[in-house]
């Protein structure tokens, strides 16, 4: 297996960089949220996927975290 698993491009590591950097994004901002707002991981999920000016490769991110971890 050495396609993104959303998008199906040649991957880095667990995505292609597209969703990768993405995905490290999504991690990295989690810190702050979670600090500033005490929300838990699913809940900053929700949050960021309702923030319109989301961009197109965090929201397939977020779409594929939620399926693999049934949120
Ligand atoms: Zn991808």
């Amino acid at each position: 297996m050495s396609i993104c698993p959303i998008c199906g491009r040649d991957k880095q590591d667990k995505f292609c960089s597209y969703h990768q950097t993405a995905y490290d994004n999504v991690k990295e901002m989690y810190g702050q949220w979670k600090t500033a707002a005490g929300l838990s991981w699913e809940e900053y999920l929700h949050k960021i996927s309702d923030i319109e000016s989301t961009g197109r490769w965090i929201r397939e991110v977020i779409e594929f975290i939620m399926q693999q971890d049934g949120l």
